[in-house]
């Protein structure tokens, strides 16, 4: 989707893609430095060791610890999240508001993390639900000194999932229920689902979970995980190019790109 969008607004970049091991890190950050790269994306499992590795981190990056944008500003290294700004941005390009009203948000991983940030800020309220309890209430325990939202950490049970859900106008999904191999599952029974109930899932491959086509089947508004992979990158391209970015190019070279994957090529075409 980077160079797709590069190639549309002429500029003289490309972006490649590196497998770095943890002990190799150290001496991945000084290659950037050394070779004056512009900036980096950084993933699982190295988001958080990286931020000891930089000069600066922006205020999300700072809190949650943890960093997917390096940008090198003349040798030095700023570390971004743009998770919960791409998440935030796909919520609001697909008309749902999140001013004054209650979220779940399903999961306490790092992408719930990141999500949650952002919604504490605008939100009345925020119950968040996870397989394991500790890890709700200490992302609870994490978001208490923001100012904002009431957050409740509940297991996520049907029971809890009915309670939550009665009076929230938004679900996200940030757990791994949907995507593949686990794309039969949903992690909300399709009872609980209801046309005034917005519903936004992180998973984007495949692009269609069975809890978005459950949530359409009864009208309700949905937003896939391909429109927060896409525009947590245009605000990593934002970052590096000060430039805005083609969403609509970079969405077309997302969903070409997960088409062309067929059973048994996974991994291989991109
Ligand atoms: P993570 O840090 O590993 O967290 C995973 C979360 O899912 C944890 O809360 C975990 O609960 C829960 N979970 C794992 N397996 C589960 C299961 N079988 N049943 C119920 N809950 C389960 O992962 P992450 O980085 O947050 O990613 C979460 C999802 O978001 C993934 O599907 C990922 O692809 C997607 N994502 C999408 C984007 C995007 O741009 N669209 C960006 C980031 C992530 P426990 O605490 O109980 O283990």
């Amino acid at each position: 989707m980077h160079n797709a969008a590069f190639r549309t607004l002429g500029l003289d970049c490309v972006y490649v893609a590196f497998t770095v091991t943890l002990r190799a890190l150290p001496g991945a950050v000084a290659a950037i430095r050394a070779l004056g790269l512009r900036g980096v994306n950084v993933t699982m499992p190295l988001k958080t060791e990286i931020a000891l590795h930089l000069e600066r981190l922006e205020p999300a990056a700072r809190f949650l610890q943890t960093v997917n944008t390096v940008v090198n500003c003349e040798g030095v290294l700023i570390g971004y999240s743009t998770d919960g700004p791409g998440a935030l941005r796909a919520l609001g390009e697909a008309g749902v508001r999140v001013d004054d009203v209650k979220v779940a948000v399903l999961g306490a991983g790092g992408a719930a993390r990141a999500i949650a940030y952002q919604l504490v800020h605008s939100c009345s309220e925020l119950a968040i639900l996870n397989r394991k309890m500790e890890n709700a209430v200490a992302l609870a325990q994490l978001l208490r000194p923001c100012d904002g939202a009431k957050v409740s950490p509940r297991p996520l049970t049907e029971a809890a999932l009915a309670e939550e859900l009665v009076d929230s106008v938004l679900v996200v999904n940030a757990t791994p229920l949907g995507m593949r191999p686990l794309e039969g599952e949903t992690p909300v029974p399709s009872r609980l689902l209801r046309s005034d109930l917005a519903v936004f899932d992180l998973v984007y491959d495949p692009e269609n979970t069975r809890l978005l086509t459950e949530a359409r089947e009864v009208g309700a508004k949905t937003i896939d995980g391909i429109s927060m992979l896409v525009h947590q990158g245009a605000e990593s391209f934002r970052v590096w190019t000060g430039r805005n970015p083609p969403t609509s190019v970079m969405m077309q070279a997302v969903r070409g790109a997960l088409r062309v994957r067929a059973p048994g090529l996974e991994g291989r075409a991109h």
